[in-house]
């Protein structure tokens, strides 16, 4: 079989390796979907492959691990803006909840899976792990797009256009999870939407096939006080120590927002293992709390970055996710140091491939793993002068400084243009659906 080579230069190479070296005047050789090596420039030409490999040169710019966005309910970029500057509770139960019920299909699914990839894949981010109803139709065109996705099977109590109950919910997302083990850039992930949505018996059954499938659990948790206090009232427990009886506090978890965390609950999950997906935006946009990621992180424990969807953030750029978290971090923590530009960093790229089980595929820039690649041009005037290409990515760049992206080595954005797909058609899409709902 003849093999693809590409051959990418750029000024800086940052790679997110375990030292986290940022590799100066070097090349990064792609052959079909994988990084086989990194070579200094001034060495390339002596590759056998040099010669039948296109060259892509990229002067001021850096080359990093594509982005990681760990929760997302993609399709809910069609309700971008639809509801606002509302609480958590009143926002769901009030609007979202009942334009859910009215409007999403498959149609829908797919429709605004397409809007959210191409907002992803324009601002740097090359895999994204999902919540949604219609998880096929999320998958397929997941598949199709050429978006690399974990789909979240989606589990609650009550009925929806996917299922009536948590047993036709389950019965179906083990079925998703069987037909799309097919998909090469399409895993998935069990997705009980919350502890308050998800009774007892449904989330035992997860976590026993979580642990015999090896699936992630993708879950929001403690995203607010209120949800925490209404639990203790109803049942005498804090949420995370019934999922904890419940055998899910393990590193298969991916807890999602966490702004509720006593002591022992943030040594508990340390020591378990779970992965925390901090979602700064959403959090801040609807006052759900602050997650206390300086400490987690001083814990050891693997903090990971999601947008959330776009109707609570109300954007889905990973890059602004970031600095978010960052500067969050610092201010909440009163620690300057907190959150460094480096930990910013791999809470958006290789934290959030360790949570879904993929750190040795994605998430760096090493011999062996898939080309997931993105390519940042720091010659704007907001990113010079440039001591340092890691501060900059992580306080100073724009995602509209994302120039190139590779997913598993085919380019999906070249010189700021989309290689696959068409943007009109899909905005013309949104607006079609803006127009519906709207009426
Ligand atoms: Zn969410």
């Amino acid at each position: 079989m003849q093999h693809r080579y590409q051959i990418i230069q750029a000024d800086w190479t940052v790679t997110v390796n375990a030292d986290f070296e940022v590799l100066h005047d070097f090349s990064v050789v792609v052959e079909d979907n994988r990084i086989q090596t990194l070579i200094a420039n001034d060495q390339v030409m002596e590759l056998p492959c040099y010669t039948q490999a296109e060259i892509i040169s990229l002067p001021g710019c850096a080359l990093m691990p594509g982005l990681v966005n760990s929760h997302t309910h993609a399709s809910m970029s069609l309700f971008r803006g639809l509801a606002d500057d509302l609480p958590l509770m009143q926002w769901l139960t009030d609007h979202i909840w009942p334009a859910e019920a009215r409007w999403v299909d498959a149609e829908f699914t797919a429709d605004g899976f397409r809007l959210a990839a191409a907002e992803m894949i324009r601002s740097g981010t090359t895999c994204l792990s999902d919540m949604f109803y219609c998880p096929d139709e999320a998958a397929r065109c997941a598949q199709q797009i050429g978006m690399r996705s974990v789909i979240g099977l989606i589990v609650l109590d009550f009925p929806s256009v996917w299922a009536q109950n948590a047993d036709e919910y389950l019965h179906k997302a083990l079925a998703v999870h069987d037909e799309i083990r097919e998909l090469p850039l399409v895993s998935s992930a069990f997705a009980p939407h919350a502890p308050y949505t998800v009774s007892d018996e449904p989330l035992r059954q997860i976590a026993m096939y979580s642990s015999e499938l090896d699936v992630p659990v993708h879950m929001h948790v403690h995203e607010t006080a209120a949800e925490v206090a209404e639990a203790q009232q109803k049942t005498g427990q804090r949420p995370l120590e019934r999922l904890d009886q419940l055998n899910l506090l393990n590193p298969n978890l991916i807890a999602v927002h966490m702004t509720e965390l006593d002591e022992f609950e943030i040594e508990r999950v340390a020591e378990a293992g779970v992965n925390i997906a901090h979602c700064p935006e959403s959090n801040l946009k609807l006052a759900s709390g602050i997650c206390p990621v300086s400490t987690l992180l001083d814990r050891g424990v693997n903090v990971c970055l999601g947008t959330d969807g776009a109707a609570s953030n109300n954007d889905l750029d990973l890059l602004g996710e970031m600095r978010t978290a960052a500067m969050l971090a610092k201010g909440s923590s009163g620690n300057a140091s907190a959150c460094n530009a480096r930990q910013a960093i791999e809470m958006a790229t290789i934290n959030g491939a360790r949570a879904l089980g993929m750190a040795d595929q994605i998430g760096s820039i090493e011999p062996g793993k898939l080309a997931d690649l993105i390519a940042l041009d720091l010659t704007s005037l907001n990113t010079q002068p440039l001591y340092d290409p890691v501060a900059q990515i992580a306080y100073a760049a724009s995602s509209r400084q994302v120039s190139h992206v590779w997913i598993d080595g085919v380019p999906q954005l070249r010189d700021f243009e989309f290689c696959q797909l068409d943007s009109d058609e899909i905005i013309a899409t949104a607006a079609g659906w803006a127009n519906k709902i709207k009426s």
